[in-house]
């Protein structure tokens, strides 16, 4: 998946961004060893903290992400996942995360517009 390279970079450089900048105060403190001897309490401590800095729109972010990723590694992104079309490189290029061409985005965005 070659032609898509340099979106996966933009990818990748988007999910360290947003696990930077969640992870950020772990990774920072120094007086945490690597081989932390902590009690199952304090590791869910931990835990928590850190999917409480992933804001909920940051981790659906982060999922969408991830999903693309695995989509250029199975060889099926860029591609409408309503119509098997091919979704133009700009497309793709300006939002790396869809999944619908433009045609079968506008036709949601109209269903959606008349449901409500
Ligand atoms: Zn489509």
């Amino acid at each position: 998946m070659a032609k898509y390279l340099d979106i996966r970079k933009d990818l990748e450089r988007q999910r360290a961004a947003i696990l930077e900048e969640a992870g950020g105060v772990l990774t920072n403190r120094p007086d945490v060893p690597a081989f932390p001897d902590v009690s199952d309490q304090a590791s869910a401590e931990v835990d928590q903290n850190f999917s409480m800095r992933i804001r909920d729109r940051e981790r659906k972010l982060l999922k969408k992400i991830d999903e693309a990723l695995d989509r250029m590694n199975d060889a099926t992104y860029g591609i409408c996942e309503q119509c098997g079309a091919t979704i133009p490189y700009k497309r793709l290029k300006a939002r790396p995360v869809t999944t619908l061409c433009i045609a079968c985005k506008t036709a949601q965005e109209e269903e959606e517009r008349a449901r409500r």
